[in-house]
């Protein structure tokens, strides 16, 4: 039965039949007409699915934690401020990351479960100096939601370029790029955007390659240290497959790419708004549920992400939950956030999420918890999760 566990975790996630398909077919050259198509198009997708049609997309071979470094050198220089809106781990990384490069980073923290203060942001980027801020629209540590669109709004008005970390949104929550003037958005494969993991992907505005581009020019001998970390280079290489012609600058990850695309056709069959509005339903549902069985979320509703919920465990229980309920054929996630990691636990509920996954998950989580010792009123978080989608 090993096969049949379900995956319930912030990526990677449950695959679509026909994008592990496309895994399993033929390893063509990277300079193949017929993979530059396929590269081409899904460059495309990207700023279909992250309704970012005047911005450059980027697939680069790495993980997630590849993309925010790609971000990050792109628009901090030794010795530039940069304002870092930390809302848990991911933050942490990107505020490290930055500190690597020789930035002077600022922090304005959210406490836990919270999203960030507006006002305090407004306040820190009129102290001014500011090269760029860093967002983490989704903290995959928390479960909470940022508020991009205002962060970004504040950013433009203080001339100060943007990065928003989408790893665990793009795909699954709103996030207009375009219109909310984001300069970077990153993201990675294996999330929701439901290919496997292995590819960055990133999207940057006219501005934000204009501004590499200038300090390439100004400052020769200081460009980004690492070849691979410097946007530059793989700039041409995406703009040449896109225009249906290859380029080499280090070979892709040709069958992840391959995958890739057949994904972000999905999602862009499905419809952005439809995507967002599903995960929400299923997130809202999973709430209902989780309440009913007297489980404390981490996160405040009202700035609750659809793709991942952090729970506290309930009292007399422990992280031997995880195992109760991977016995039970659920995959959940450990605690991530230095200040709950071992007294939460995180559901993710993202890519091709349906109903019948969230309730056989709240049914394994409510068997985990009467295995463990919990007390539960067996089938009454499934219930309240039924009355939830049977209304929305
Ligand atoms: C998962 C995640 C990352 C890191 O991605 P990796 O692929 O694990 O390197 C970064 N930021 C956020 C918000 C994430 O959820």
């Amino acid at each position: 039965m090993t096969g049949r566990h379900l995956l319930m975790i912030p990526g990677p996630i449950e695959l679509e039949p026909d994008v592990l398909a496309a895994l399993a077919t033929k390893t063509r050259s990277h300079l193949d007409p017929e993979f530059v198509d396929v590269l081409g198009r899904a460059l495309g997708r990207v700023r279909e699915v992250l309704l970012a049609p005047s911005c450059q997309p980027f697939v680069v071979p790495g993980s997630g934690t590849l993309a925010m470094e790609l971000a990050a050198n792109t628009v901090i220089e030794r010795g530039d401020a940069a304002l870092v809106i930390d809302t848990g781990f991911f933050s942490a990384r990107m505020a490290t990351m930055l500190e690597r490069i020789g930035a002077r980073v600022t922090r304005v923290s959210a406490p836990l479960g919270r999203a960030p203060d507006l006002a305090e942001v407004e306040r820190a980027l009129a102290g001014g100096g500011f090269r760029a801020i860093t967002i983490t629209h989704v903290d995959t540590s928390t479960g909470v939601r940022a508020p991009v669109r205002e962060l970004a709004a504040l950013a433009r008005a203080h001339d100060v370029l943007s990065v928003v970390d989408g790893v665990c949104s793009a795909g699954a929550e709103e996030l207009r790029q375009d219109a909310w003037d984001v300069d970077i958005v990153l993201t990675a494969s294996q999330k929701a955007l439901g290919a496997p993991p292995g590819l960055a992907v990133l999207a940057m505005s006219k501005r934000a390659i204009e501004h590499a581009r200038a300090r390439r020019t100004a400052r020769p001998g200081r460009e980004v240290p690492s070849l691979y970390l410097d946007a530059l280079e793989w700039l041409p290489i995406m703009q040449a497959y896109e225009a249906r012609s290859p380029a080499y600058f280090a070979t892709p990850a040709v069958n992840l790419v391959q995958a890739l695309d057949v994904s972000l056709g999905q999602l862009i069959a499905e419809g952005m708004d439809a995507r967002v509005a599903r995960h929400q339903r299923i997130a809202r549902a999973l709430r209902a549920g989780l309440a009913t069985l007297e489980l404390e979320i981490v996160a405040d509703e009202a700035v609750a992400s659809s793709t991942i919920t952090a729970v506290r465990y309930p009292s007399g229980v422990d992280v031997g939950l995880i195992a109760a309920v991977r016995d039970e054929g659920v995959v959940l996630a450990a605690g991530l956030h230095p200040a709950i990691k071992t007294t939460s636990f995180r559901i993710g509920h993202m890519g091709a999420i349906s109903p019948s996954d969230l309730l056989a998950t709240l049914g394994a989580i409510e068997r985990g918890l009467a295995r463990r010792g919990g007390r539960v009123d067996l089938g009454a978080g499934v219930a309240a999760a039924q009355r939830a989608l049977a209304i929305a």
